[in-house]
């Protein structure tokens, strides 16, 4: 969504000079890859799509995975982005030059020259594959949920699904329909919300499709909406609205849940909101379903043919699916991208990712994040952070551009004072490892360095423009 979206922005602003290389052989990223059944978004279809091109086709007010997939392809059409795009070209390193002024970019087998460098590798796009011994010498199917395989056949099948997140609420109800018998392994309970979700009606579409001004007039309705869960999570009053938002979870459960030691077990030990609070009608009662059992005790080992819990009980399983989340705190692409002095993203990043304003790093000139560090949203559209960061490029290429400049660079103190000024407003949330651990979080050090911890306007007003201050810049002749 991030890489359209920067080559949408590009060509519109007269910039046609670019590729955008991607690893796999469909453009999507997330909505291609979240294809277990029942994959939708949480996020009103109003609010998720680009600004610059609405949807108003979708036909649920939250939309389906597939809805938003084919949503991104038909925007490759539409914004005539086919020449720009290299399927199946994984990079391999992207090395800056300081001499040339250039990045060196590999990619499977090919050498591409350039002058900026984005990265829109998603937040949650590499799966994490918890180290479970034995999980190797399984016999049957292993899945994760971000690499679904359409052909795996459930129908009859003794099914293990472990973690009990976003995936898995929406995946449960699902494998419980149509699976023999599904164990669901659940190391923490998610705080669950009722799902206030809707078709969209023909009239209603066809009304969006004619009335730019009505879809305006309801994105902003939700954006308002959605900007005020942020109570919920930050702020001077979030611990009073978390502590009643959570009594509408429990009453929630308790309509769904008669049994009250399921009740016990599904209840949440952190205040809602740590982690993402999730939205289902159909997940609690899938649990109830007969061949369904939720298991509580924490997994010791998995053997050829089934998975073993603390105290011994071995539960016999033909396919094992992991709905345990994505490796966010170490992103793959850092191993892959050198700055100045020969040094690795990784590196630069060994204690924890940083960015400046979430989008430059000192070390890496020409260099620009999208959805990078701090760019998740807890509460609203990850959209709104990604287009306030394309602005704010779209601004320094312009300026550059105006000033004949070769190369930006963000200074070390500037991104230094910007991340103290961030983790201060981190201390004002939920998210907080004395509270709860989550993929907020990096492990290495309790930090949250995935999510925004404020409002979506505050994030716009900071990029709305960009400033030389701070920045080191260069000519073409230095
Ligand atoms: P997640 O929220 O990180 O959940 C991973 C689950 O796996 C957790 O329950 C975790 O338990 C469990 N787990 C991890 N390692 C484990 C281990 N070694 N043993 C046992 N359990 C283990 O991942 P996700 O559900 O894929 O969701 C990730 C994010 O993607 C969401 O927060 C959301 O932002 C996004 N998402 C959105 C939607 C949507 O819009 N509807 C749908 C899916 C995903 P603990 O909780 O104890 O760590």
């Amino acid at each position: 969504m991030s890489g359209l979206g920067a080559a949408i922005r590009l060509r519109q602003a007269g910039i046609t000079d670019f590729v955008v290389l991607e690893r796999f052989h469909d453009v999507g990223g997330t909505w291609r890859d979240n294809r277990y059944p029942g994959a939708a978004c949480d996020v009103p279809g109003h609010l998720y799509a680009y600004s610059f091109a609405p949807a108003p086709r979708w036909r649920s007010t939250l939309p389906k995975a597939e809805e938003i997939h084919t949503y991104l392809r038909d925007c490759v059409t539409d914004f005539g982005l086919e020449p720009h795009l290299r399927l199946n070209s994984p990079v391999d390193e992207a090395r800056w030059d300081g001499t040339e002024m250039r990045w060196h970019i590999q990619a499977a087998g090919r050498r591409y020259l350039s002058r900026f460098l984005i990265t829109a590798t998603g937040l949650l796009s590499e799966p994490h594959v918890p180290e479970l011994p034995g999980l190797g010498t399984f016999r049957g199917a292993v899945l994760h949920t971000a690499r679904w395989d359409d052909t795996c056949d459930f129908d009859g099948k003794r099914v293990a699904l472990i973690g009990t997140g976003a995936s898995a609420v929406q995946c449960v109800p699902h494998l419980a329909a149509s699976a023999a018998a599904l164990d669901v392994y659940q190391r923490s309970p998610p705080w669950v919300l009722p799902r206030l979700q809707r078709p969209v009606t023909a009239t209603e579409r066809s009304l969006y499709r004619r009335s730019p001004v009505l879809r305006r007039l309801v994105r902003t309705a939700v954006y308002w909406l959605r900007e005020s869960w942020l109570l919920c999570f930050a702020g001077p009053v979030h611990r009073a609205v978390s502590t009643c938002v959570a009594g509408l979870a429990r009453a929630h459960m308790r309509r769904q849940i008669p049994e009250r030691d399921l009740r016990r077990r599904l209840t949440p030990a952190y205040p809602l909101g740590c982690k993402r609070v999730l939205l289902s009608n159909d997940y609690y009662p899938a649990l109830r379903r007969a061949g369904v059992e939720l298991v509580t005790d924490p997994i010791s080992e998995i053997t050829d043919s089934s998975v073993v819990t603390r105290a011994g009980t071995a539960r016999p399983a033909d396919v094992i699916v992991l709905a345990t989340g994505f490796r966010v705190d170490r992103p793959a692409i850092a191993r892959r991208i050198v700055g100045q002095g020969r040094r690795r993203l990784s590196d630069a990043w060994s204690d924890g990712m940083a960015a400046d304003r979430n989008i430059m790093v000192a070390g890496f000139p020409n260099m620009f994040l999208l959805l990078g560090p701090n760019s998740g949203l807890g509460h609203a559209s990850l959209t709104l952070l990604l287009e306030a960061q394309l602005d704010y490029v779209l601004d320094c290429l312009a300026r550059m551009s105006r000033r004949g400049l070769a190369q930006v660079e963000v200074l070390p103190e500037t991104q230094r004072a910007y991340t103290a000024r961030l983790h201060q407003y981190v201390q004002r949330t939920l998210w907080l490892p004395h509270l709860c651990r989550s993929w907020y979080l990096d492990p290495r050090n309790g930090h949250n360095t995935a999510v925004w911890p404020r409002s979506v306007r505050s994030y716009r007003a900071m990029t709305r423009r960009f400033s030389f201050d701070g920045h080191r810049v260069h000519t073409q002749d230095r």
